[in-house]
């Protein structure tokens, strides 16, 4: 059973899948030990660094996060000038329930209500995003910790203390959290002394990262449907998804939306420009009898496979579970792994999965 089948097993089920709260299991044998008072260091401000963060600043353990690039989000980004509506540029879908907010939010004083509506299989943000919820609810706790633009080169972790070298400065830690895309590691971005594990390194180079591309289309009339999948064959080599961007959403406007991960997202990723809105308008025309083309307003694309700090989509749902489980796992009680692709092998990839993780990891720390 790959990634998805699981999670389609859960809906039809009607389960969620587990996600242990933190506060419930304050105290107990299991639970976060506030004695812990070691300085932890993030790297990366994307769903699963921000995550983290949150968790550690409830805990009042000290920390910093280090992002590379200028802003927080990583690959939750949105863009919030193309539409009456905030477009999601990279995570668009809430893929399990909604008892998740409140459960990142791990805060019962909070008030979390934020609006979705079904679209099969998972749930859509109405006029709100992935980005809104962590910029609402997570980024104000931590926004004074993360340290911008400030890429980490190499980790050594072989004396007591763990030392970070950034292009910017040297950093001391007790624990780090890596929570950077798994492109960069694969691409040794970060070098590590000593080497990781070599079982560590065997998955980080086996399992196949997907590429990853979308875009906006806006047309003066709605000639597509909700939705429509290309086929894409073997499925092992991604997906290809036309649908209305603005199902649900207070707005007149007609925005399709386009989602590609694996093979047809680095096709994508060969064209640029015009070359690529007409290669895009010429396969709705195919599909939808020449209607794209005369209809068409304006677009935009977010080729994430040319992102320096991102370089790629994520890690493919078809991934071996216990590949997956060992990219998330810990290494000598001081490197922590959490984000899209570092959990414990049940789910992976999502947002919610990488707050998760993130929990999984501020436990291991504090327990
Ligand atoms: C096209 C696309 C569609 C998606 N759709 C959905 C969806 O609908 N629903 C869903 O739940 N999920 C979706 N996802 C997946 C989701 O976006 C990711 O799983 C999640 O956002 C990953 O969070 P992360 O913290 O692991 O990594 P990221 O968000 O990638 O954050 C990593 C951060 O690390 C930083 N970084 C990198 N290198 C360094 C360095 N050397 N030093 C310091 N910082 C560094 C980066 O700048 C970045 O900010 C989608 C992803 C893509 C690409």
């Amino acid at each position: 059973m790959n990634r998805k089948e699981f999670i389609r097993m859960c809906g039809i089920l009607g389960v969620g899948l587990p996600f242990p709260s933190v506060l419930a299991s304050c105290g107990s044998d299991n639970g976060p030990d506030a004695s812990f008072t070691g300085k932890v260091l993030i790297i990366g401000a994307g769903a699963g660094g921000l995550s983290a963060g949150y968790l550690l600043q409830q805990l009042g353990i000290e920390y910093e996060i280090l992002e590379a690039s200028s802003a927080y989000g990583g690959r939750m980004r949105i863009n919030t000038t193309f539409a009456d509506f905030p477009i999601p540029l990279g995570a668009e879908w809430l893929e399990t329930n909604t008892n998740i907010f409140s459960e990142i939010v791990n805060d019962s004083s909070v008030e979390v209500n934020i609006e979705t509506i079904p679209d099969n299989p998972d749930r859509k943000f109405v006029n709100y995003s992935w980005f809104n919820f962590f910029e609402d609810f997570i980024v104000p706790s931590v926004s004074s910790k993360i340290a911008y633009n400030t890429i980490v080169r190499s980790i050594d972790y072989s004396g007591d203390q763990i030392i970070v070298n950034t292009q910017s400065g040297q950093y001391a830690a007790d624990k780090v959290v890596i929570s950077v895309p798994l492109k960069i590691l694969r691409d040794s971005d970060i070098q590590f002394t000593p080497a990781l594990p070599q079982n560590k390194i065997d998955a980080i180079n086996s399992v196949r990262i997907w590429e990853g591309f979308k875009a906006f289309f806006e047309f003066s009339e709605k000639f597509f449907d909700d939705s429509h999948e290309v086929d894409i064959s073997p499925e092992t080599d991604g997906q290809k998804i036309y649908y209305n961007a603005a199902l649900g959403q207070n707005t007149s406007r007609h925005i399709l939306g386009l989602f590609s991960v694996g093979t047809p997202a680095s096709e994508f990723s060969t064209l640029s420009g015009n070359e690529l809105r007409d290669f895009i308008l010429a396969e709705l025309d195919q599909i939808y009898n020449n209607q794209a083309s005369p209809n068409y307003i304006k677009h935009i694309t977010q080729d994430w496979n040319n992102e320096p700090f991102i370089k790629a989509g994520y890690l493919s749902d078809h991934a071996d579970w216990r590949t997956v489980r060992t990219l998330g796992e810990s290494v000598a009680d001081k490197l922590y792994f959490a984000g899209g692709a570092y959990t414990d092998g049940e789910d992976w990839v999502s947002v919610h999965t990488a707050a998760q993780s993130a929990r999984n990891v501020f436990l291991e720390i504090t327990r």
